[in-house]
């Protein structure tokens, strides 16, 4: 048996060139294309050390927040001394420890113990997983649209961008619309993409929670009936945990509701659909307690016969996906004319979730080597180091 020893947390920052923040926002940010800006974001890296000779690493992308980090910084101390192979034991122990919180810390620190396992006995944790498919059809997911000039500011910018990703090879593209949730232009923009890429070509629609009203959720809804819909993601400002409001969305819509980003893992995820909440799981290995918390709910859709999407893109998604029978397309997020997507820049074995990585069939890969099959840039992490925790 092999114990853990020492366990690092390193926030750090890096920058992206033509972003800038379109207004304050908490969390992940709302970002926009502004030429000659420069965007500082920030996410934080773990280690995990066990005491024969092995570390578990994972570097955060959409997931490393301020409130995440210090979440991962109060579970840490408590892998002191624990078997790695225990996850399945440590997923119950943490997760009964930060019940008062979102939960949203304990993913990096699963997905790092599965990196840890998968190099402690020399398999990739696709295969560990038990492997499905190598390939990932990949859907272009938008940055929202935005008010100032430049980046997804009109109707026709959308249509002219989804047509620039079809072409590119991606399977389907997802909008992300303007945050002022006003209806009228996110009828026409929904109905305006699909008139401009053709019948064939899957679509989404994704107002993050920003049309204001269940009415205006609705009028979106028939919208995507119209123009027909792949789904139909986290319309109004329940903030997406309404099982009873979608469910009254569901009877008038035939969209598929992919719904439950915000309602977070197994548990409540089984509630909320068993509850007519949704017709899709949605789910991340960031967010949802790890990739021992996501396929204990990619099970649980298997189920009862339902299908799950992946929220998001990175390693852990890519090695969640490769094992999941009842999904669809992995979500290279987020993307827009001329604007990177922010994922850390600290790969240096080609690992990328750019959009001009997409390879030629449409795909991403699955990364083959032990654990997440990817190898992280600790001196640039170090380099950007704005703090670090160290226990053990
Ligand atoms: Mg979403």
């Amino acid at each position: 048996m092999a114990t853990i020893r020492r366990v690092e947390i390193t926030e750090f920052n890096f920058e992206v060139p033509d972003l800038g923040l379109e207004q304050a926002a908490a969390g992940v940010g709302n970002m926009a294309y502004v030429k000659g800006s420069t965007f500082a974001a920030r996410r934080f890296a773990l280690r995990i050390h066990s005491d024969d000779g092995a570390t578990g690493e994972y570097v955060t992308h959409w997931v490393g927040t301020p409130s995440t980090l210090a979440q991962a910084t109060m579970l840490a101390p408590l892998l002191i001394g624990r078997d790695p192979d225990h996850r399945e034991q440590i997923y119950d122990d943490l997760k009964r420890e930060i019940r008062a919180y979102d939960h949203m810390g304990h993913g990096p620190i699963d997905i790092a113990l599965w990196d840890l396992a998968g190099k402690r006995h020399g398999m990739s944790v696709t295969a560990l997983l038990g492997g499905y498919r190598r390939r990932l059809p990949t859907y272009a997911s938008t940055y929202h649209g935005q008010t100032a000039k430049g980046g997804l500011d009109t109707p026709e910018a959308f249509a002219d961008f989804a047509l620039a990703c079809r072409d590119a090879g991606f399977a389907g593209f997802k909008i992300h619309g303007w945050n002022d949730g006003n209806i009228e232009r996110e009828v026409k923009n929904v109905l305006g993409v699909r008139k401009k890429v053709g019948d064939a070509w899957k679509l989404m629609v994704d107002p993050a929670c920003q049309l204001r009203t269940w009415t205006d959720a609705l009028i979106l809804g028939r919208a995507c009936d119209e123009a027909g819909y792949f789904w139909y993601e986290d319309p109004y400002r329940d903030a997406a945990v309404s099982a009873y409001g979608h469910q009254r969305l569901r009877e008038k819509l035939a969209t598929p509701l992919l719904v439950s980003e915000h309602v977070r893992g197994l548990e409540q995820k089984a509630s909320f659909l068993l509850q007519g909440g949704c017709d899709m799981i949605h789910a991340d290995p960031e967010y949802d307690l790890g990739i021992t918390g996501v396929m204990k709910i990619a099970h649980f859709c298997e189920g009862v016969g339902l299908d799950l999407q992946l929220h998001a893109c990175g390693p852990a998604h890519r090695a969640c996906m490769s094992a999941i029978r009842n999904t669809h397309l992995y979500e290279m997020a987020l993307m827009g004319p001329g604007m990177a997507n922010i994922v850390p820049p600290v790969y240096t074995c080609g690992y990328s979730d750019q959009p001009q990585d997409l390879e030629k069939d449409g795909c991403v890969p699955v990364p083959q080597g032990p654990g997440l099959g990817v190898s992280y840039d600790w001196e640039f992490i170090a380099g950007h180091q704005l703090s670090q925790r160290v226990f053990g």
